[in-house]
């Protein structure tokens, strides 16, 4: 090129011929700067334009994405009276259409007097690849209209619009289209149409495209695995991928990243990890994008080791690679690591979207971390985010969860838009607060505004009935579940129904209900017949349900517990020390009871009968002081709870080195003493810490939450919410 430009300017006389030759020759080698600055001399030299030497100054705009330059030769053409030529015309779309400009482009189209297929085609491909589908489509129905036969080039166009539009219908009436003009055959036409269904999830259609071609190439087959991902029980992504290799094509990144969609939603991290081998193989591990994909894979196959190592080694870390490693931690039982990740996205300047935020609000309800919840709160105001769906959900749901329910309720009003999963967060969270009447009340409230209830809306119902004694009731929503709404009862329907009977001491209801049960009863029915037996000291019942139980899981704790209580409460101390024999023949040991407190920001665990915490001696100082206070005031302890063949002292102390009193006196010597005290505590709170916290409430004037595995407990002024009924 170097050289016919040396030449073109010794000739003694330029010709309008040469100049274009010469403007041909840099616009078809892709040097759209070169062609642009020999118009410029062009222009300087008065030269006279002919308009192929403005399409081919348009050609060489178009390369080099240069507009203004493009919207300077566009006005030269309507001075020189060529705007409404067509061969102009057709550059001029080109030419915006490059630029990205698709209405200038359309502009220009419209100038045109009697626009060939070329030029309705160029046209209809600039919409679809803008992203203006809707438009395409209507370009189409217009060029159809003037009698203009389409070509595969518009059909190609047209297919990948449909393909925007997931309108299978229209896609489907293209292809008897296509079929009609005999262009069934063209490899662009196919390859769109096979995106096409494997997008609108027909893997079949998809397949019957790619099988009738001729020919095969690699885009052709990640046009086939492009829609593999998203069925949980096909292996169709891994058969077209070893399909693909034994015909010999070699994977690209293209490949690689639809295989690992499809391992991601199949969760078949054995074929995953042979994928990830060949990656490394191919040399295409250092890759961005291949790398977020494993990430992905990974963490949705619950594989985070593996996930924080393919993260670890990412090169750019973008906004997605964050979301996935935070989601995936949080959504896995590792909400600290979550939190601790999304604050180290923070410090590398990355900015959460509403997915991230909701993420890590899903973390910080699981270990109930409010004030980093009540961070991300702000952070979601200030960033815009807080009308978000997804991130106002996760705020209900995190203020629920870590015992705020009036926050929860003030998220929730201003919430635009209420799905099911928002009306359940604060279903269940009325109920497990004990606010039993309001939990009725959010659920017609949502019957009112026209929502289906699910079958987790009547687990919040009926609990809340169960919790305020409602049996009529709880007996007319389990009736509606079925008749009315067309549900069909799980166990933990049937359980909450016996939790209804059994609070209220109706035991031969209970008896009946399980003989008309259309299910066998498992250990949750047997469980909570047992848990209301003790509530009522029904010797008999109780211990019927506990041996099943004994048969059915015999190494749960807790309920050679709750039977021994019920017979220790009766005096029966004979069946107290068999029980406890039968606990210590089976070889079960009680788990060890876990609580956690938030201080500052930071979670402290503390765990039943452990010493190691640093400030054990602070703390059993504390507990020492707290005790002589309850003494005072009336508290005497219920060692008879207690299994362990020990003196009542050692009786005495074991029970004062359960977790959630060493949680208390860390809060209380740490925390300012304004502040309500908020513990989480795995699994249940005893009966012996529940009268604890009622009087440490009273003699504090602090309030304190606990929540355990079922419900929560606000203690203040020597009463809870539950009325000692949990
Ligand atoms: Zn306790
Ligand atoms: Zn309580």
């Amino acid at each position: 090129m170097e050289l016919a430009d040396s030449v073109s300017f010794c000739m003694p006389k330029q010709s309008d011929i040469s100049w274009n030759a010469l403007l041909n020759g840099y616009a078809q080698v892709g040097v759209g700067k070169e062609a642009l600055k020999l118009f410029c001399r062009m222009r300087e030299s008065e030269m006279k334009f002919n308009k192929f030497t403005l399409s081919t100054i348009l050609k060489g705009c178009a390369a080099s994405g240069n507009l203004r330059e493009g919207q300077a030769v566009h006005s030269v053409a309507i001075k020189m009276g060529y705007e409404l030529d067509e061969f102009l015309g057709c550059s001029l779309v080109d030419m915006y259409s490059k630029c990205g400009l698709a209405y200038d482009a359309l502009k220009a189209f419209q100038q045109i007097k009697d626009p060939d297929v070329v030029a309705w085609s160029a046209m209809i491909t600039c919409m679809d690849q803008q992203g203006h589908s809707q438009e395409a489509a209507e370009l189409f129905w217009l060029m159809r209209h003037a009698g203009v036969p389409p070509n595969q080039f518009s059909f190609a166009s047209l297919v990948s619009a449909a393909t925007d539009l997931e309108y299978l219908e229209y896609g489907e009436s293209l292809h008897a289209c296509i079929c009609k003009y005999g262009f069934e055959t063209e490899m662009s036409v196919s390859k769109a149409l096979i995106t096409m269904y494997m997008k609108n999830r027909c893997p079949q259609s998809g397949a019957l495209v790619f099988e009738a071609m001729t020919d095969h190439d690699l885009v052709s087959w990640n046009a086939l695995l492009s829609g593999c991902h998203g069925y949980e029980s096909s292996d169709l992504g891994q058969r077209i991928f070893y399909q693909m290799l034994e015909e010999g094509f070699m994977p690209n990144i293209y490949t690689y990243i639809s295989v690992l969609r499809s391992c991601s939603s199949l969760s078949d991290i054995g074929f995953g990890r042979q994928v990830h081998a060949l990656i490394i193989k191919a040399s295409l591990d250092g890759n961005d994008f291949v790398g977020i994909t494993l990430e992905d894979m990974y963490a949705k196959s619950k594989c985070l080791e593996d996930a924080d190592v393919v993260f670890n080694r990412l090169i750019n870390r973008d906004l997605f690679a964050w979301t996935v490693s935070i989601t995936g931690n949080a959504q896995n039982d590792r909400a600290e690591k979550a939190i601790k990740c999304f604050s180290l996205m923070q410090q590398e300047g990355v900015k959460p979207n509403e997915f991230t935020l909701s993420g890590c609000l899903g973390g910080c309800s699981h270990i109930a971390a409010l004030e980093t919840g009540q961070q991300l709160h702000y952070m979601a105001i200030k960033a815009g985010q807080f009308g978000d769906v997804f991130v106002s959900s996760a705020l209900v749901d995190m203020y629920a969860k870590c015992g705020c329910i009036e926050d929860a309720d003030a998220v929730f009003e201003v919430l635009v838009f209420r799905d099911v999963v928002a009306w359940n967060t604060m279903i269940c969270g009325y109920s497990h607060h004990g606010h039993g009447q309001k939990a009725l009340k959010t659920f017609w409230k949502m019957l009112d505004k026209g929502s289906m209830p699910d079958a987790i809306n009547f687990l919040g119902v009926l609990s809340a009935c169960s919790h305020m004694g409602l049996v009529e009731e709880g007996k007319k929503q389990f009736d509606s579940l079925r008749k009315v709404f067309g549900l069909t009862p799980t166990v933990e329907h049937y359980a909450c129904m016996i939790d209804i009977l059994g609070r209220a001491g109706k035991f031969d209801k209970v008896e009946d209900f399980i003989e008309e049960m259309k299910l066998t009863p498992n250990a949750l029915i047997w469980e909570t017949v047992l848990g209301a037996c003790k509530i009522h000291g029904n010797v008999e019942f109780g211990e019927k349900a506990a041996e099943k139980l004994f048969e059915l899981k015999p190494e749960i704790d807790s309920n050679y517990i709750l039977l021994s209580n019920i017979f220790a409460a009766k005096g029966r101390w004979d069946d107290v020390r068999r029980i406890r024999m039968l606990m210590f023949s089976q070889g079960v040991k009680k788990e060890p009871g876990c609580s956690w407190v938030e201080i500052h920001g930071q979670v402290h665990i503390f765990v039943s009968q452990d010493a190691s915490h640093p400030k054990i001696k602070d703390i059993y100082l504390k507990l020492e002081e707290l005790g002589q206070k309850l003494t005072a005031v009336g508290y005497i302890p219920k060692t008879e709870h207690v299994l362990h063949a020990v003196s009542e002292r050692e009786k005495k102390e074991h029970l004062n080195h359960h977790s959630e009193r060493l949680a208390v006196a860390f809060a209380l010597i740490n925390s300012n003493s304004l502040r309500t005290i908020r513990i989480f505590k795995n699994p249940r709170i005893c009966k012996d810490c529940h009268d604890v916290m009622k009087f440490i409430s009273e003699i504090t004037n602090r309030e304190i939450v606990i929540r355990d595995l079922n419900r929560f407990h606000h203690f203040k002024d020597g009463t809870c919410s539950c009325q000692d009924y949990w």
